[in-house]
């Protein structure tokens, strides 16, 4: 898979404290980009900017909670205050929640999950959108999920954010069809992130779930969403890509 140089071009990656956002963040940084690292965690997103400049990449961070309209509007803004422009964003960020069936599950914990997973997704991409067709296009990858596609029980409102996710990414790859804007999303299957790790730690059948099936590296999954973002992609748009050694159909 090669990616070639992000030399020049400007890179939001949201979630970029920690995990698979992290790993996104540095490598798009190695590869030459400039990158906005925004997580609600600054403290995260701070680390991973300082890991990057250590190494010699360009990237700034800035505090944000993507479920909420107004701070997604003034994260975007800044990227391209801070960087010129906007040429690629990866809206990563999201979070998972205890096993639960449907008949157990509270409106509250439905709520936080479609907000923070979803409707950050729908922000992100809107503002993003209006500033790449204004500006001569870009690429978008979203971070969906195995269970966006195939659901294991117990995840009803996760399942559902990220359903949700794959929906509106071929829905944007199908408005923006032709034009300079391309739309996907990736579907990591499981990824040792401390996301999951945390699943597992208070889950057992989580644990035994992962124990026997095969695993990506935050590493892994974020190279697809840099191989999506690259011109070597630049046919690809509206789609949904499976990373995860397979495990779906183990
Ligand atoms: P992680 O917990 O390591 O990183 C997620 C980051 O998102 C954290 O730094 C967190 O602070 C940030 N975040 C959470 N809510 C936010 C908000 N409202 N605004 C801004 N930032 C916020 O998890 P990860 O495993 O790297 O997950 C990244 C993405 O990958 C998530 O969307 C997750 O659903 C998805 N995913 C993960 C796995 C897995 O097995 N790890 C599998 C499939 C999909």
């Amino acid at each position: 898979m090669s990616t070639g140089s992000f030399e020049g071009k400007a890179v939001l990656v949201t979630g970029g404290g920690s995990g698979i956002g992290q790993a996104a963040a540095r490598q798009f940084a190695a590869a030459g980009a400039d990158v906005l690292v925004a997580d609600v965690d600054d403290a995260g997103a701070r680390s991973t900017v300082e890991s990057i400049r250590s190494a010699g990449g360009s990237a700034d961070h800035q505090c944000a909670d993507v479920s909420d309209e107004a701070q997604v509007e003034a994260l975007v803004a800044r990227a391209v205050d801070r960087f010129g422009g906007l040429d690629c964003a990866f809206n990563n960020a999201g979070v998972s929640a205890p096993r639960t069936p449907l008949a157990e599950m509270s409106v509250s914990e439905w709520d936080r999950l479609i907000r923070v997973n979803l409707t950050s997704v729908f922000l992100c991409m809107r503002a993003e959108l209006r500033h790449m067709t204004a500006h001569g296009g870009g690429a978008i990858v979203n971070t969906a999920s195995t269970a966006g596609l195939r659901p294991p029980p117990g995840v009803g409102a996760y399942a559902a954010s990220k359903h949700g996710v794959v929906g509106l990414t071929k829905t944007a790859a199908g408005e923006h069809a032709g034009g300079p804007v391309r739309v996907n999303a990736i579907c990591p299957g499981g990824t040792d992130t401390p996301l999951l790790r945390a699943s597992i730690g208070r889950d057992a059948d989580v644990g035994a779930r992962w124990a026997s099936r095969p695993m990506s590296t935050a590493d892994d999954v974020a190279a697809a969403a840099l191989w999506l973002c690259s011109d070597a992609a630049r046919s690809v748009s509206g789609v949904a890509l499976v990373v995860d050694r397979g495990a779906m159909f183990a």
